[in-house]
């Protein structure tokens, strides 16, 4: 049996590893499942799975479970708390695969615990390498560990690239990454009408269904800008090598553009538990429970250039990668501020960009040297766009 650590379990891309591995229970377990605060999804996927550990980052939210596994008969199931509990069980011997789930930030010391441990790790939190992309690979490389793309882009780039690629892109005949965004919701709408978006419209992805996190930033599209970021670090491109494409129907992935004219794509149906489950059984294909792609029903696929003056947040991710450095933690950082503020606060949806573009300009970024100082750089930046939220 091969025993997987799923980071972030309660989550959208949790819930969908717990769907794929229930559909092979004969060879993979759930060994840990860990989540911030919700105690009910938590008993109940503790219920159907019967891990070894369950962590609750959220100190009572961990006394709550223990209660409630007490309460349940399932007191053999361990619970962990904090920061302290994720690091455990991301890189403890029971687990030989750890998907790494959580949304942002928070994703960090975990998923660089299991590279640490030489796991092979399920990378869906982009937010890490876009944190500290040189550290995160640099500890791959040194512990052996096997890094594998969950972001579905990544995923559909990694399987168009050569089977061993090893991460020289003219070596390889690898001319351009063409990395695929439907748009978000806002596509196409009047560019005066984003100034008054609510959340629940923010929200509304067409095509995928995901965090609120994550669904703010398809809608500015630094998603699609810290998947860039993400990309230069996972294949080894300069960000002028990776070209987004705007594809509104979301089945074409992403592509891998050779010297010979060949562009190799990976498609399918907007479903995460494809490239979940591909990263899972990888280099074997297992199934995932994901309905047949229907050309016929598709009919069409169209492609657009993305418009910087309409997505701001991603002309301000490619200009943090070619800066280099804390510049990309620092984007980070503003942004998750400012998407909390936008869903909590009541920020406008326009000024999330002022306030990640602002945030840059005031802290100065450095040459990476260390995790610490990329943790400061992370904390700095924070402060200074609650600052200009408030
Ligand atoms: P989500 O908000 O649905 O779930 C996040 C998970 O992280 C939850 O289990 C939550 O309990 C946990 N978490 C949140 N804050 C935490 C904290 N401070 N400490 C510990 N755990 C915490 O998010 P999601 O949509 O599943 O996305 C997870 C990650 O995967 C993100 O980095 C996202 O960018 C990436 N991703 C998601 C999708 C998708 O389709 N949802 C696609 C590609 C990449
Ligand atoms: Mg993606």
């Amino acid at each position: 049996m091969i025993g997987v650590t799923v980071l972030g379990s309660t989550g959208s891309i949790g819930v969908n590893t717990l769907d794929v591995l229930a559909r092979h229970s004969d060879k993979y377990r759930a060994v840990a499942l860990t989540a911030n605060t919700d105690v009910a999804k938590m008993l109940e996927q503790c219920r159907a799975c019967l891990p070894e550990y369950a962590v609750m980052a959220d100190e009572d939210a961990a006394e709550a479970l223990a209660n409630g596994l007490r309460q349940a008969g399932l007191e053999q199931i361990k619970v962990l708390s904090g920061e302290a509990g994720l690091v455990q069980v991301a890189s403890m011997p029971e687990a030989d695969c750890v998907m790494a789930a959580i949304v942002g930030a928070a994703g960090l010391l975990p998923s660089l615990a299991a590279a640490k441990a030489g796991k092979r790790i399920l990378l869906a939190n982009k937010e890490a390498l876009v944190m500290s992309g040189k550290i995160f690979m640099d500890e791959v490389r040194n512990n052996n560990a096997v890094l594998l793309p969950v972001d579905s882009e990544h995923n559909a780039i990694f399987q168009s690239m050569p089977a061993n690629y090893a991460g020289d892109m003219a070596a390889s005949g690898v001319r351009q990454i063409l990395l695929t965004a439907s748009g978000g919701p806002f596509r196409s709408c009047d560019i005066s009408e984003l100034e008054t978006v609510t959340p629940e419209q923010a929200c509304a992805h067409p095509n995928w269904v995901m965090g609120r996190k994550i669904s703010v930033d398809s809608a500015t599209m630094m998603n699609k800008g810290l998947e860039v970021i993400e990309a230069c670090w996972l294949f080894n491109a300069e960000p002028s090598q990776i070209q987004v494409v705007i594809h509104p129907q979301s089945v074409i992935h992403s592509l891998v553009d050779y010297v010979d004219g060949s562009v190799l794509a990976q498609l399918g149906s907007p479903d995460m538990r494809t490239p979940i489950a591909n990263a899972l059984a990888w280099p074997a294909r297992i199934d995932a429970g994901v309905n047949k792609l229907n050309l016929f029903d598709i009919a069409r696929l169209d492609f657009e250039t993305p418009d910087f003056d309409r997505f701001p947040c991603l002309r301000l991710a490619y200009e943090a990668m070619q800066q280099g450095g804390t510049a990309s933690a620092i984007l980070n950082a503003a942004n998750e501020i400012a998407v909390d503020a936008f869903l909590n606060e009541g920020l406008k949806f326009t000024a999330i960009a002022s306030i990640v573009e602002q945030t840059i300009k005031t802290v100065s970024p450095e040459e990476v040297t260390s995790l610490e100082q990329v943790l400061a750089a992370d904390a700095e930046a924070r402060n200074i766009a609650r600052a200009l939220v408030q």
